[in-house]
């Protein structure tokens, strides 16, 4: 059993027909299709479950929604993304509160740092303010916390380090860091989201395949971040067809084999070991060993 620990199928890139990333035994290949289509294709390929994070407090509300029309599928997180909190009005905040508490909730998230864009001081210390808001949300609710950071390691652990919901733990999502940042976060109690990431060239990734052999296996997570983070294929699939082409679980068997490939162990191992791992931080209503 395969789960997508953080997947965006509210995102309007599926609301319409559109071309899709899948991996076989024959390698990457396209497919067009529409949702239904691609969660029934998913659920053949055994990726059964997925977590879908909020982005922004309107996307909070479509995210509930979509796991409505697929319960027990998919586990809804809320959170404003650190590059929407700039955008949000801050009374407008305790919106996020209510969504929260919607039963069902599993994490807050994605929240966190992101310095990767240039911006003015005045944008980091909305996202600061945003990130510390709901750092104490996720204390209150007793809840993890879908971590995004990208450039910003340093400011984020500091927070992290000093604000009681570490205790709850969470996962940092779509990691590209080296060895030692990564030790910083699996000190901290985190885990680490891992995806697309690591598909990439190997001048982009050379840092995450030296990170991985000395990240437990307990610790890792299995992520898309779909429709976003395709795995580098331009060598097989022409980039002009690349265009417009929305990533998907589907890939997913292709993380875990290099994953499998960096740790020295089996692809089973991982899968499994990576869907206990989600189940048991998320504390998802499922049973580990349901067939
Ligand atoms: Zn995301």
């Amino acid at each position: 059993m395969i789960i997508d620990s953080h997947a965006h199928y509210n995102n309007n890139a599926y609301k319409k027909p559109f071309r899709y990333l899948s991996y076989g035994v024959e390698g990457y290949a396209l497919k067009e299709g529409e949702l239904p289509q691609l969660m029934q294709e998913m659920e053949k390929a055994d990726i059964r479950y997925f977590i879908e994070p909020g982005v922004s407090l309107q996307s909070c509300g479509e995210v509930l929604e979509l796991a409505a029309q697929y319960p027990g599928r998919i586990f809804p997180a809320v959170g404003v993304h650190p590059t929407r909190s700039i955008f949000e009005t801050w009374s407008d905040r305790h919106k996020l509160d209510a969504y929260a508490n919607t039963p069902g909730v599993i994490a807050i998230g994605e929240i966190g740092l992101d310095y990767h864009y240039k911006r003015e001081e005045q944008h980091r210390l909305k996202q600061h303010i945003w990130f510390i808001y709901q750092l104490n949300l996720a204390w209150k609710k007793k809840k993890p916390v879908i971590l995004h950071v990208r450039d910003a390691h340093e400011d984020a652990l500091r927070i992290l380090r000093m604000h009681p919901a570490r205790k709850l733990g969470g996962v940092i999502h779509c990691f590209y860091g080296s060895k030692e940042i990564t030790e910083q976060y699996l000190k901290l109690g985190y885990h680490i989201g891992i995806g697309g990431s690591v598909l990439q060239q190997e001048e982009r990734t050379q840092e995450l395949w030296g990170a991985i052999p000395h990240i437990p296996l307990e610790r890792i997570l299995l992520e898309t971040d779909a429709p976003f983070i395709l795995p580098y294929c331009k060598d097989v699939i022409q980039p002009k067809l690349l265009r417009r082409t929305r990533n998907s679980s589907l890939i997913l068997p292709a993380v875990i084999r290099r994953i499998a490939e960096l740790k020295g162990i089996s692809a089973d191992e991982v899968e499994q070991a990576t869907a206990e791992n989600t189940i048991r931080l998320f504390r998802l209503p499922v049973l580990e060993d349901d067939p």
